[in-house]
């Protein structure tokens, strides 16, 4: 069975990171969107309220499963017999960030294979850093957001 990891913070989660996992679904049999807990890095979003979109998102679709796990990503593959990590690219300088990460990941996750997607046109302007950066400033989110997504008050 091809199962496919796709990590991230998803703080919040963004419509680019749907369109990523919505177009992995034919290549994998099973694809489970993975919160990274990183005990160093402040979020805005609570893990719980990050599990709570990816669940409303993408419930209703058989082959996504709903994950959160801790330490080393490459780890967590290899733990639930995942062979393949998920990633989507957007730009050169992802590009240069995720070569190394999928080169080290390939090493430390036992041939774990990671998968690319080069961003859809309309979606490669679309980061959960700048959607953060206009919430906190007051701004209009949504074009950015699932459109069932609902923004807690901060
Ligand atoms: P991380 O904290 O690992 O960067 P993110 O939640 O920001 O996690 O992103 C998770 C994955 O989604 C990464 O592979 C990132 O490149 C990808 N991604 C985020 N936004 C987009 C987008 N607009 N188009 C394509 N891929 C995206």
């Amino acid at each position: 069975m091809k199962i496919a990891v796709f990590p991230g913070s998803f703080d919040p989660i963004t419509t680019g990171h749907v369109r990523i996992v919505k177009r992995a679904l034919p290549i994998f049999d099973k694809v489970v969107v993975a919160v990274g807990i990183n005990s160093q890095k402040k979020y805005l979003y609570t893990l719980e309220q990050r599990l709570n979109w990816l669940e409303e998102v993408f419930g209703d679709e058989p082959k996504i499963e709903i994950a959160s796990y801790e330490g080393l990503t490459a780890h967590y593959c290899n733990k639930i017999g995942a062979g393949f990590l998920l990633r989507g690219l957007r730009n050169a300088s992802d590009f240069d960030y995720e070569k190394t990460i999928s080169q080290l990941n390939n090493i430390v996750g036992k041939n774990l294979e990671t998968v690319f997607l080069i961003s859809e046109p309309a979606y490669s302007h679309i980061s959960s850093s700048i959607v953060r950066e206009i919430i906190r400033g007051g701004g209009d989110a949504s074009p950015f957001l699932p459109a069932t997504l609902k923004l807690p008050k901060l």
